[in-house]
């Protein structure tokens, strides 16, 4: 066979310069596609479409990346300085230290990394093939060469292609040849010598349709495409970092040199002026300084960040530049589609319209299968040309299929034309049969600024004709005449029409008027001109598309979470109003339209965005200027698209969110989130996750702080006070150890609290940790010094020895960043409920671990040696839970206290204010 000489085939790569009979037979390929034997012979043969990724960092590499960090060069520099001082345990003890904390980095980045990889799986890209005589929708990995291709405006292109069918189609090549005007692909061969920019008959495999349509075959795959040649790493890497991640690096770095400036203030002084041993002074300000420095907070921010979009990616929202987690938190407005988003978009048409008779239509879903029936009484389609005229053009016009698989019916390509589909089957007209008759010989695609589809056909006999649908203002104005039950012609009535589709657009329906005319045979080429004149109405079809019960339920939870929600339809006002009412959306009956948008400037549009929240018949640069106008009065703004012309407005938003189902692929490339579902309530899912991820890293933040403060206040209270340390500064290296790496991460899988959905957006420039943390950081030092230094003093009191004193303040310490653990869980509720006191697995676990590993160092003698511990005594044991229940007892009355304030001191200015 000619195709499998894979050398002189595969590398002759002169595909444009072949006829597309040629190319086809080289390929072993025909028109209507290749059968599944084939490809699966094919994948074997020639591997994935896909390029190489870059090649991972080894494991080894990776751990050493970790020991790249301040810290650790500190640690590593005090380790060999205690090791001259002949101090063989404390060092043991700090390179044990810098492995163990090398060692969770590695599994915490590894953790990130693979709950985003899962991510990134979902996001896989899929194409439109004609497969066994079919069309359907394959991953662009499982392409072959021969495969035939259905290309569409906002298709990446998956493969390169030998362009078999071109209407129109547009492609920007920027990426590869670095011309930015759109280029206009045509079917005939070139030269073979041309350059790549010039071979108009080929459409290369990543590369971006930006208008028409056409089909293809491919040629090449994988890394035998052009794109593939010019580059051979072309990963998609998502980079583990946000402006929030960046901002805390940054911080983290400063804190760290100002920790250790002061580090060697210290140093001096113990050494110079309070004559400290300087080998004891060494090792307690090392102690200090790894206590102070809150070195693993970037790496538990990040896993928090990645376990928020594995849980948003589980609600069906996908999540591709992760700063847009952070950005969700503060959405204060949701602007939003409706076909499919608010609506199922599962089209059934229940109505049809023509100039004698309105007819309603039943039957289930996608099925040929169901009734006509004109004022109650069962209608046989077939006695009325005029029906079957309007059949037709519902089943030419018309670029989707529908397949039955296991006796369910199902749409590939558009619902609403999958629905005309059924329709025309109802009406006796099978797409097949109707193709045989009519062959497809032009089309000018569905595209959002013109609002209706028209394509050419031929006959067998010499007859040509143009078949039209679209949105019935657009389409009434382009006909004088009606076509009659019996085939005959009868003057246009506008005002008839316009009051018939205000009907059905009432009743939430949405409304497409078929048209037809017969055009000279000789024609061949359809152009928008061809069109706009002497065409002939056929009549209305009303598309029933119900609202999503989940939606209406996500509407009221946004309106209780202030979150305000505006529709932004290309459908008909009067349709939107309707769903809108349906939905609870519409706070008033006014629904903005395109047109009048157009008349608006910029502060009347200003005032509109505020008090509307249905805009309807829009296009893309409408949607632009409504998330600018919207942005303009401080808002965050999330906005859903799927056209190729929405990128512009889904870039412009806050957060830019693209359907998964319906979206092109440049939609979805242009924005942050990619819906799995198309479902609005997956957007409110996504914000409500967005703030459970804000909150912890609040809480992690407002734990480790304070944590790291109140252990390294410890050390220095003791050096100021000149007192014999109340806890050693190996003890504190191997607390700082212990509790960050297990009640610190605990908090990362902090489920969302019921109330993040009850409060106001957070405002984009509040600052994550406010006056209140810097005064609570001060508290907490506070109370952690009083409780260690009260349990050290009392135990000496006791005549307790001094390594008993200090095992009792190190658990006493430990057991206060407990209890502060479970302060801090509850940002907004109270700490004393049920719910916080009951925990998470997560922190249980971290509890546990941080127990088990405390009764070793207390309880087992190699550890009592190293840590120079002792066993503690059940009535001495008792003490330090309760010194814990103590703590969270103050932080929680503090809070309440300053609850309380608040709310007086507002409600006294509220008083003052409305005197
Ligand atoms: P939304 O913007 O909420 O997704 P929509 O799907 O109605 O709503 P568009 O896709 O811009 O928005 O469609 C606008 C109008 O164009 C539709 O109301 C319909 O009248 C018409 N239309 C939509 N799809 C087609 C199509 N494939 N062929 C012809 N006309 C269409």
């Amino acid at each position: 066979m000619q195709f499998y000489a894979r050398n002189t085939v595969m590398e002759s790569r002169q595909w444009h310069a072949l006829t597309r009979d040629a190319v086809l037979s080289e390929l072993d390929s025909v028109m209507t596609g290749l059968s599944s034997v084939q490809v699966a012979a094919r994948l074997r043969d020639y591997g994935a479409n896909r390029l190489p990724e870059p090649p991972k960092r080894s494991l080894l590499r990776r751990f050493l990346l970790q020991f790249h960090n301040v810290l650790i060069h500190v640690l590593l520099g005090s380790a060999l300085v205690t090791a001259l001082l002949g101090h063989v345990v404390d060092t043991a003890v700090i390179l044990g230290v810098v492995f163990i904390n090398a060692a969770i980095g590695l599994v915490q980045e590894y953790r990130a990394e693979r709950a985003l990889a899962a991510i990134s799986d979902l996001l896989a890209p899929y194409a439109n093939v004609l497969r066994d005589g079919g069309r359907c929708s394959v991953r662009v990995e499982d392409l072959v060469p021969g495969d035939i291709v259905l290309l569409s405006a906002g298709d990446r292109v998956p493969a390169d292609l030998r362009v078999l069918r071109s209407h129109g189609l547009g492609i920007q090549e920027a990426m590869l040849t670095g011309e930015s005007l759109t280029v206009e692909k045509h079917t005939d061969p070139v030269f073979p010598a041309v350059a790549v920019a010039e071979r108009s008959c080929m459409a290369f495999g990543g590369t971006l349709v930006v208008s028409g349509q056409g089909v293809g075959v491919v040629v090449a795959t994988g890394t035998d495409t052009e794109m593939g040649r010019i580059s051979h790493l072309l990963g998609n890497v998502t980079t583990l970092t946000t402006p929030l991640v960046r901002q805390m690096n940054v911080f983290a770095r400063r804190l760290t040199v100002v920790i250790l400036s002061l580090a060697l203030v210290v140093l001096a002084l113990g050494h110079f002026i309070w004559h400290y041993p300087f080998s004891d002074l060494f090792i307690a300000v090392v102690g200090l300084s790894v206590a102070a420095i809150p070195e693993g907070l970037p790496a538990v921010m990040t896993i928090t960040l990645a376990l928020g979009a594995r849980a948003m990616a589980r609600r069906n929202a996908v999540v591709r530049h992760l700063p847009a987690i952070e950005t969700l938190s503060s959405v204060s407005v949701i602007c939003t589609d409706k076909t499919g988003t608010l609506t199922r978009n599962e089209m059934v048409a229940s109505e049809l319209v023509t100039v004698d008779e309105c007819l309603v239509i039943s039957g289930e879903g996608y099925a040929p299968d169901g009734e006509i029936r004109s004022a109650e009484l069962r209608l046989d389609p077939q006695t009325r040309p005029g029906l079957q005229e309007l059949a037709q053009v519902a089943a030419l016009c018309n670029d989707a299929a529908l397949q039955n698989s296991e006796g369910s019916w199902r749409v590939e390509g558009d619902p609403m034309e999958g629905a005309l589909l059924a329709l025309a089957a109802r009406l006796g007209v099978t797409r097949a049969k109707a193709q045989q008759q009519w062959i497809r010989t032009d089309v000018l695609p569905f595209e959002a600024e013109h609002r209706y589809m028209a394509t050419l056909h031929h006959d067998h006999e010499g007859h040509a004709r143009l078949f039209i649908k679209g949105a019935p203002e657009r389409v009434l104005a382009m006909c004088r005449r009606v076509r009659t039950a019996d085939g005959g012609e009868a003057y246009l009535d506008d005002n008839w029409w316009q009051a018939r589709i205000e009907a059905l657009a009432a009743r939430g329906q949405r409304v497409l008027a078929l048209a037809s005319r017969m055009v000279p045979a000789s024609q061949t080429v359809l152009a928008r001109a061809d069109v706009e004149g002497g065409i002939v109405l056929l009549g209305l079809v009303a598309l029933m598309d119900p609202p999503r019960p989940e939606a209406v339920a996500a509407i009221a939870e946004c309106q209780r979470a202030g979150i305000g929600v505006r529709m932004i339809t290309g459908d008909h006002a009067t349709t939107a109003a309707a769903i809108g009412r349906m939905l609870g959306l519409a706070r008033t009956q006014r629904v903005i339209t395109g047109a009048e948008l157009d008349t608006m400037n910029d502060g009347e549009l200003g005032r509109a965005v505020m008090e509307t929240d249905i805009f309807a018949r829009t296009s893309p640069e409408h949607k632009l200027r409504l998330v600018t106008a919207l942005q303009a009065h401080g808002l965050t703004v999330a906005m859903t698209g799927d056209g190729v012309n929405d990128a512009p407005a889904l870039k412009r938003a806050d957060v830019g969110i693209a359907m998964g189902r319906k979206g092109s692929e440049a939609a979805r490339e242009a924005a942050d989130i990619v819906l799995a579902d198309d479902n609005f309530a997956s957007i409110v899912a996504a914000v409500r996750e967005g703030r459970t991820v804000n909150d912890n890293i609040t809480r992690v933040i407002g734990w480790t702080l304070p944590t790291s403060a109140g252990e390294a206040a410890t050390i220095m209270a003791a050096l100021l006070l000149g007192m014999v340390l109340p806890v050693t500064p190996v003890q504190i290296l191997w607390v700082n150890l212990i509790t960050a790496v297990t009640l610190g991460v605990a908090l990362a899988f902090e489920p969302g609290e019921r109330s993040a959905m009850q409060r106001p957006p957070r405002s984009p420039h509040a600052p994550l940790l406010g006056w209140f943390w810097l005064w609570h950081i001060v508290l907490v030092t506070l109370l952690f010094l009083a409780g260690v230094f009260g349990v050290y003093a009392w135990a000496i009191g006791q005549g307790h020895d001094i390594a008993l004193a200090r095992t009792m303040a190190m658990n006493t310490l430990i057991m206060m960043e407990i209890a502060h653990l479970f302060f801090i869980r509850s940002i907004h509720a109270p700490a004393f409920s049920i719910a916080t006191l009951r925990g998470t697995r997560a922190v249980w676990s971290a509890i546990a671990i941080v127990v088990m590993a405390q009764c070793a160092m207390i309880w087992v003698p190699p550890l009592q040696a190293i840590f120079d511990t002792r066993a503690i005594p059940f009535f001495e044991g008792l003490l330090i839970p309760v010194v814990g229940v103590l703590l969270l007892l103050a932080v929680e009355t503090e809070r309440q206290l300053r609850r309380r304030m608040k709310k007086h001191w507002h409600g006294s200015i509220g008083h003052h204010a409305s005197k």
